[in-house]
């Protein structure tokens, strides 16, 4: 039977193969309440809040007022709350679990940092206060700032940009004002294949070419491949590269350096995708490498909170080639404090901003939980944190290689481990059906099917805050998956994963190609 919503209302039951079973009455499974959308909820009839009616008033919308009902939802409170409390319950986090997402660094916020961020002295300011009064505020910037070009050994740093993607069109900004400046016509950006899908997007919006270049067997780029690019586009034509080191294979680039001076000599900049930077920091600086212009994400590497669109922060960093031409605002410093530059002819130094990216200064909020992350753990403490991030997924790596093949072939990771789907053949069991299963037992899946130079990838990332035993039980649940599909007969069964969750399997072709983003009432 379905209800007035099409849904079913009897445990398993199914008029169509798109209308889920379900395994109860009440659609709930225990004490995992099933969750309507509001507009199933809700009903123009209810209300969270008695007003009296309003008495007659003039009508002063000329004529441009509504016509019919708002089609808003109205709930009770005790509705709206407990909406929104189960859905925060479904959100699976790092809080609640192990979340080995590879590329994505999903690591713990230590509480110090959200303590430090609701300081009243940085909760309760207004970015267009004087800045004689937020004289603090802009001293942690500064601050931030200064632990970030010491860890990357270079010159100059925009902090505004909210996202990685977000830094990596910054930085590319800032090579094309460069560029710019210096009457250059180069419009090729090299980008390798294994390359972060952010990296082609962002050179491409801002109207350079990009030209790919393959890996080698090993999967890193090799400086040979980079000079052949060079010779085949034209040396004069080369506007840089952009490069991710360690690279979505969660490899170091050995060649980095030979791959920067080739780029150099042919006149171009080195972007470098320093989403990864939780590997390497504390050990290498990127400006030792020849990299002009790198992003951080504070939400990966130092530890600030991401995901579900929350708030991310990507910095970059320049190097001196490129340094005036950063956006702004930017800080300066003189015997009257810290000025925020907000206006391209504000100051009387040699800068060129290229431009501005955000309202105002950028993510605040991030600034106080990275910078608190940084102090906690001093220099030593951040080249720990790299190291055992590295361990950990070395460790993931050891223990599960007899089961699972390396694409490119048995040698050490950084901080994330990648195997591909090709010791599961015959099995029909595939990369998506491990995922699914993985749900069922209560992890969050590593990323799959990404980075798109293996078949079937799994990206695993322990990252270095989780426990030996929460690692053990991961690698030993996944372990007992891939044998169990190796065994055979359980086809069935990882197809149907998950089936202790809220939704079971989804079309996910369907979702992403036909997605349906309005409610229609079934009134309609
Ligand atoms: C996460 C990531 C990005 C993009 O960062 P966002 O903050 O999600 O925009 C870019 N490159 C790599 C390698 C990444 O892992």
């Amino acid at each position: 039977m379905l209800n007035n919503k099409g849904r079913v209302t009897r445990p398993q039951e199914s008029t169509d193969d798109h209308i889920e079973t379900q395994d109860s009455y009440s659609g709930h499974k225990g004490l995992l309440m099933n969750e309507p959308l509001l507009f199933e909820v809700g009903g123009l009839d209810k209300t969270g809040v008695d007003l009296p009616d309003c008495s007659e008033t003039e009508n002063m919308l000329g004529g441009l007022e509504r016509a019919g009902e708002i089609g808003l939802p109205g709930l009770s409170e005790p509705e709206a709350v407990r909406h929104y409390v189960r859905l925060s319950q479904q959100n699976y986090a790092i809080d609640s679990g192990f979340y080995p997402l590879g590329s994505c660094t999903m690591k713990h916020n230590p509480r110090l940092n959200e303590k430090m961020a609701r300081l009243p002295g940085f909760t309760d300011i207004h970015p267009l206060q004087p800045q004689s009064s937020v004289q603090g505020a802009l001293q942690l910037m500064e601050q931030l700032s200064h632990w970030l070009l010491e860890l990357t050994g270079m010159e100059a740093i925009a902090l505004s940009p909210k996202a990685g993607a977000h830094g990596e069109l910054c930085g590319m900004m800032a090579i094309k004002a460069a560029l710019e400046a210096a009457d250059s016509s180069r419009n090729i950006v090299l980008v390798p294949e294994s390359a972060h899908g952010t990296n082609p997007a962002t050179a491409a919006q801002l109207g350079f070419k990009v030209a790919s270049i393959p890996a080698d067997a090993d999967g890193t780029v090799r400086a040979h491949a980079v000079q052949t690019a060079i010779e085949e586009n034209g040396a004069e034509t080369i506007a840089g590269i952009m490069l991710t080191n360690p690279n979505t294979c969660g490899l170091f680039e050995r060649e980095i350096k030979a791959i920067a001076d080739a780029v150099h000599e042919a006149g171009g900049y080195f972007y470098c995708d320093g989403a990864n930077f939780n590997a390497i920091m504390g050990r290498v600086r990127p400006g030792d490498l020849g990299v002009d212009a790198m992003h951080f994400n504070l939400h990966k590497t130092f530890s600030t909170p991401h995901g579900g669109g929350g708030p991310g922060s990507g910095p970059v960093v320049l190097s001196q080639r490129l340094s005036a031409f950063a956006p702004v605002p930017f800080l300066q410093k003189s015997d009257d404090g810290l000025t925020l530059i907000e206006h391209e002819d504000g100051d009387d130094t040699e800068a060129e901003p290229f431009g501005r990216l955000t309202a105002f200064h950028g993510q605040m909020g991030m600034y106080v939980r990275a910078l608190s992350y940084i102090l906690s753990h001093g220099l030593d403490g951040l080249a720990q944190a790299s190291g055992d991030a590295v361990l950990n997924a070395n460790y993931v790596r050891a223990k599960l290689k007899h089961l699972l093949n390396q694409p490119f072939g048995d040698q050490a990771c950084m901080h994330e481990v990648l195997f591909d789907e090709s010791s599961l053949a015959g099995t029909g069991v595939t990369t998506l059906d491990i995922a699914k299963r993985l749900i069922d037992e209560g992890f969050h899946p590593m990323t799959i099917y990404f980075p798109l130079v293996c078949k079937g990838a799994m990206l695993i990332e322990p990252t270095e805050s989780e426990s030996q035993a929460s690692i053990d039980l991961f690698v030993e649940t996944l372990a007992s998956l891939i044998e169990e599909a190796k065994a055979g007969e359980t086809e069935e069964a990882f197809h149907q994963a998950p089936v202790h969750t809220p939704r079971r399997r989804l079309d996910e072709t369907a979702a992403a190609r036909k997605p349906i983003l309005r409610f229609e009432s079934s009134s309609n």
